[in-house]
């Protein structure tokens, strides 16, 4: 294939495409801010827990390097701590899903990722792109896709205001990677814990780059009780202010944690952004052009745990639309149909993870609810996470909603 691509950012869309492109017989060349060691030996940057549709796109790339080695995400669950009584959970549910999710810490992946890229002859470039270096870029290619995931270089493409319901921060994020937690049982599940005005605590077993690990994420209201982490300076603060979040809130999840210890001092992190979804095309003063992908033009809050998910499945689409677009050209409007084929999906999910940031409706309240008393119900909605868009239209259609409970609940007697 005589196309040249180029790819900036080495994360998880950018790296699948590389590899994808590589394997079709395509000249790619790989931008990376960071190299390899930088990437280990730097802080962790998300808790990338994928289900499996998205792992089946690393599948068939044969990317999934890591399935003896990463501990299976089997469930997951839901608890609400009861409005009155101490201790005591207003919800409490847990469904299998019908196939595993994982979580490789990205600091193992892309590394192993970039070195494999390196060695089947691929060109990586160590460099921070700014627009400069994009205009050489298209230069020199014939497609240039930027997946720069929150990287300062994606504001450059135009916000769409119509799709991005919010222009802050909805959630102060933390991740903490510890090992020495108490497993769930019977099986294995991302425990997703909602507290009515203070935020939402979820965690489950992965892979860091010492072993098997839990990670835990925390996504505080702005400004509330679980937004504390500019106080904690030291990684042992960091772990200290979880436990005192969990121990206050959460003593189910605080009871798992009287033996845990970071898994290392950079298995920490504290930040924030506001979910955003941007126009797909950048159009550089040359008139030339460069394509979005990824987070770096739909980027969601972590409360669902899709970011990956997205990145794989965008790369997915993407992948294929080039390998169906042969030698013609990579213009505008095959850019824009190409990234219009994603948001078909990726739509559905931004609309369900954003309704997760704003109080819960009373349907909500009644499925959440409901789902205890429905097993069926329960893993309805926990394989949902699979695939988004099958939580539509009764996710925000409160008489669906009541028709599929009903349905449910009667099954379920
Ligand atoms: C706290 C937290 C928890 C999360 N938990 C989950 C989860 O459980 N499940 C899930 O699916 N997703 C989760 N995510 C989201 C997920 O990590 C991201 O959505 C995903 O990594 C996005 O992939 P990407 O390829 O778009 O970008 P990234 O993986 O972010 O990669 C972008 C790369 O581009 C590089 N880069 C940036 N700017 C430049 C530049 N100018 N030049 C060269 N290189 C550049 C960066 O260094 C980076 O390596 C979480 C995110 C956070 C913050």
């Amino acid at each position: 294939m005589s196309q040249r691509i180029a790819i900036v950012g080495a994360g998880q869309s950018g790296l699948q495409m590389a590899l994808g492109l590589q394997a079709n017989g395509y000249r790619v060349t790989l931008l990376s801010n960071r190299t390899p060691e930088q990437i280990r030996g730097g802080k962790v940057m998300s808790s990338q827990c994928m289900f499996d549709r998205a792992l089946q796109a690393e599948r068939e790339l044969g990317l999934n390097w890591w399935d003896d080695a990463c501990p299976p995400v089997e469930g997951i669950g839901l608890a609400v701590p009861h409005p009155e009584q101490a201790s005591a959970r207003a919800i409490d549910w847990a469904a299998p899903l019908d196939r595993p999710a994982q979580a490789v810490d990205q600091r193992l992946k892309m590394p192993a990722w970039m070195e494999a890229f390196v060695a089947r002859g691929g060109d990586l470039r160590i460099a921070d792109v700014g627009p400069d270096e994009l205009e050489d870029l298209t230069r020199e290619h014939d497609l240039v896709l930027l997946a720069a995931g929150k990287g300062e270089i994606v504001s450059r493409f135009e916000r769409d205001a119509s799709r991005s319901p919010f222009d802050k921060p909805q959630r102060a994020l933390a991740l903490t990677y510890v090992t020495g937690m108490q497993p769930r049982t019977p099986f294995s599940r991302v425990c997703f814990n909602l507290i009515p005005g203070v935020g939402e605590y979820f965690v489950f077993p992965a892979l860091t780059l010492s072993g098997p690990c839990e990670i835990m994420v925390f996504e505080g209201i702005p400004g509330g009780p679980m937004d504390r982490w500019a106080e904690a300076r030291t990684p042992a603060q960091h772990l200290a202010e979880s436990q005192r979040i969990l121990q206050t809130y959460l003593p189910w999840e605080a009871e798992r944690c009287e033996r845990v210890a970071l898994t290392d001092d950079n298995g920490i992190l504290a930040g924030r952004f506001a979910p955003t979804v941007r126009k797909p095309v950048l159009t550089l003063p040359s008139g030339r052009l460069v394509f979005g992908m990824a987070d770096a033009v739909v980027v969601n809050d972590p409360i669902t745990g899709q970011g990956s998910n997205n990145a794989a499945k965008c790369c997915k689409v993407y992948l294929d639309a080039i390998l169906a677009r042969g030698d013609q050209p990579f213009d505008q409007d095959w850019m824009e149909r190409t990234f219009d084929q994603y948001w078909q999906y990726a739509g559905d999910v931004v609309a369900w993870t954003n309704s997760l940031l704003t109080p819960p409706p009373p349907h909500i309240l009644a499925l959440l609810g409901a789902a205890g008393q429905a097993p069926a119900l329960a893993a309805r909605i926990a394989n949902g996470f699979d695939n988004p868009p099958d939580y539509f239209p009764w996710w925000l259609d409160p008489q669906a909603c009541h028709q599929l409970i009903n349905q449910y609940v009667a099954e379920a007697a």
